[in-house]
């Protein structure tokens, strides 16, 4: 890196971008952008100036990287949003600049969990028995691949609510993931839940599904989270490390 300030992109889609973007806002030896793919219509604020819209694939993100001097990108979406991973890292290699990766360690079982690994959304469908009530924690873009199963009752919390583009056969809920397992548990029961679908994301916020699932003896069918396409990536798991890997890079 160069100059006085080191200016940073921090892709964003993950709660602990919005951390490191204000802790890097509030340090005077950074510059930073946080970036969000737009797909969210009440994003939360980021603490940082943030500009929104995907790039134009890998191609699109370097000539970004270069037009607008970027010395180091952080790559902290979503676990599962694999595609911007792999822009990243070919964009990062194409122009030469640092990259690092902020990724939230995966949940493992613990005691009591009722707990199906499955590699892919289409395998956890398969899980569930003929007639079950299925809590689905898997996003809106991936409700239309429900209709494998039309026999389930379908019950979707997502965060934007899809309205008319929900599929008919699925009641959708608008909210948030809960942290408290006692808050989850009870909208759990309030649908009769026998089955939760859910992606392995890691982190606090959805986790009080998953703890709720135990205490009520509920089956999960757990997504494992796709191979990380650039592995030899620096990797952190806490934002101060993050940090420390930049000052160390300008
Ligand atoms: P994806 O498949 O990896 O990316 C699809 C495209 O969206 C990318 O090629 C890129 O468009 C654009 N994009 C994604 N993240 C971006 C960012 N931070 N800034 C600018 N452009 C971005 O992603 P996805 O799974 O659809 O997820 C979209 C966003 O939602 C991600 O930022 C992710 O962190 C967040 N999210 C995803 C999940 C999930 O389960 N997948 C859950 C929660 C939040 P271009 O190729 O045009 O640059």
């Amino acid at each position: 890196m160069s100059g006085a300030r080191a200016k940073v992109l921090v892709l964003a889609g993950a709660a602990e971008a919005r951390t490191l973007c204000r802790r890097l806002a509030a340090d005077p030896v950074f510059d930073v952008v946080a970036s969000l793919a737009g797909v969210t219509a009440a994003p939360a604020a980021m603490g940082a100036p943030t500009r929104v819209g995907g790039f134009g694939g890998a191609a699109g993100l370097a000539a970004y990287l270069r037009e607008q001097g970027v010395d180091a990108v952080v790559d902290a979406t979503h676990p599962f949003a694999a595609q911007i991973s792999a822009n990243a890292a070919a964009a990062a290699a194409d122009a030469g600049r640092p990259l690092a990766r902020l990724r939230r360690p995966s949940w493992t079982p613990v005691q009591g969990d009722r707990w199906r690994s499955a590699p892919s959304l289409a395998a956890a469908l398969g899980y569930p028995p003929k007639g079950a009530r299925v809590f689905a924690a898997t996003g809106r873009t991936s409700l239309s691949a429900y209709g494998a199963r039309l026999d389930l009752r379908v019950v979707a919390r997502v965060i934007d609510c899809p309205g008319a583009r929900a599929p008919s056969w699925i009641e959708v809920i608008a909210g948030r993931p809960s942290a408290d397992p006692a808050a989850e548990a009870r909208l759990l029961s309030a649908h009769r839940i026998d089955w939760v679908i859910a992606k392995n994301a890691g982190g606090v916020a959805g986790y009080g599904k998953i703890a709720a699932a135990r205490a009520l003896g509920i089956d999960v069918a757990m997504i494992a989270r796709p191979a990380e396409t650039a592995p030899d990536l620096p990797a952190f798991e806490q934002v101060d490390d993050v940090v420390a890997w930049l000052r160390a890079a300008r």
